[in-house]
């Protein structure tokens, strides 16, 4: 495959398009019978909603799942009419018209939604949000009998509702919300079922139903070892700054704050990524990033445009403007999450504008 070149002294993302769709074909095939839509909401989780949408829908998915009106609006410019598109936050004033002539299909969470809907004579079906235990978004259970009474049955094309422990598969809510979920759906037996994203695709066939959404498991994240193992879509380098040896003296430390202590021998590599670019300051003392597959742990604090590494187990070889690994193949996105104690959806949500996206493949342009 080609490569485009990367820019010396910036942080890049190389973000591999045939290894999303890969693992959108890995999650339909673990879906069963069910349809695999792709979840493109927050920028494709930060990899760019439109290639993303672009290539998957050259992949064959019709389906897709943003959050607010302007992504969903980016998404049908991108993939053409014929391909569904959910927008999961539902109508308001001030975007139902949008909604309509967009002909993207509102997932009403309210009874105000649903309201505002009703007053709307749009031609498409609307897909219900049934909260089923995670007091989150959704229609609560109290409020179905209203909706039965106002909302004539062909206006619900699909009932949806969203798991809130799926990556804990023991957890007990799963086969809680999954009864419950079978009853509201039981209501509206002509419509499409939806209840899994990735976490819950990986609990098994009877948590597909009809359409399945999943996010995280496209762009790469929430390996199980034992279900799905995603292929790696975003790598994650920036270039070494300088390379440097002090001197231990008994109070030298590195970084804001001196919160790790010099010692002896330590080579010490500075990098040109920062939280600004989504190294998140969480990974303080705490992440590793690697140089020809060693790992070199981040000492001392993220700071805003750099990271100092520890790099005396690299190979002496590692000079300024070598690049390094932040996320990717070794520096494993769910691993860099966990020692930021959080979640690799932010970490890939964090990911700053002033990394520069590449593409593969890439779209033959040359805008690449
Ligand atoms: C974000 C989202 C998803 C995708 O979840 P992943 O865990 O990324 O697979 C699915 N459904 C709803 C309602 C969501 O908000």
């Amino acid at each position: 495959m080609t490569r485009a070149p990367i820019p010396s002294s910036s942080p890049v993302a190389e973000i591999d398009l045939h290894n999303i769709a890969s693992n959108w074909k890995a999650l339909a095939k673990l879906g069963g019978s069910a349809e695999t839509g792709a979840v493109v909401k927050a920028n494709a989780y930060g990899l760019g909603a439109q290639k993303v949408s672009q290539h998957l829908y050259e992949a064959g998915c019709r389906t897709f799942f943003a959050a607010h009106i302007d992504e969903a609006i980016e998404v049908r410019k991108t993939v053409g009419s014929l391909a569904l598109i959910f927008l999961f936050h539902g109508v308001q004033p001030d975007n139902v018209e949008a909604v309509i002539e967009n002909d993207i299909v509102p997932v009403l969470n309210s009874l105000d939604q649903v309201q505002l809907w009703l007053k709307h004579n749009a031609p498409m079906p609307a897909a219900l949000h049934v909260d089923t235990g995670m007091n989150r978004l959704g229609l609560q259970i109290k409020d179905l009998k209203q909706v039965q009474s106002t909302l004539p049955p062909n206006r619900i094309g699909w009932i949806m509702s969203h798991l809130a422990c799926a990556d804990t598969p023991n957890h007990p809510m799963n086969a809680r919300q999954l009864e419950l979920y079978k009853k509201v759906a039981a209501i509206w037996p002509h419509a499409e079922k939806s209840l899994s994203n990735t976490a819950g695709i990986c609990l098994g066939s009877e948590y597909a139903f009809d359409l399945t959404r999943p996010g995280i498991g496209l762009y790469g994240g929430y390996a199980r070892r034992d279900v799905f193992e995603p292929k790696n879509c975003v790598t994650i380098t920036a270039p070494i700054l300088s390379i440097i040896e002090p001197e231990p003296t008994i109070d030298a430390s590195i970084g804001y704050g001196a919160t790790y202590p010099v010692k002896p021998n330590q080579r010490l590599a500075t990098i040109a990524l920062g939280y600004a670019d989504g190294a998140l300051r969480a990974l303080s003392n705490a992440g590793l990033v690697f140089i020809g597959g060693v790992p070199c742990p981040i000492v001392g604090r993220v700071s805003m445009d750099l990271i100092t590494v520890d790099i005396t187990n690299a190979t002496s070889r590692t000079s300024v403007l070598d690049r390094v690994e932040f996320l990717g193949q070794h520096a494993h996105i769910d691993r860099q999450a966990l020692a930021a104690r959080t979640a690799s959806y932010e970490l890939l949500t964090s990911m700053g504008d002033r990394i520069k996206r590449v593409y593969y493949p890439s779209d033959g342009s040359g805008r690449e």
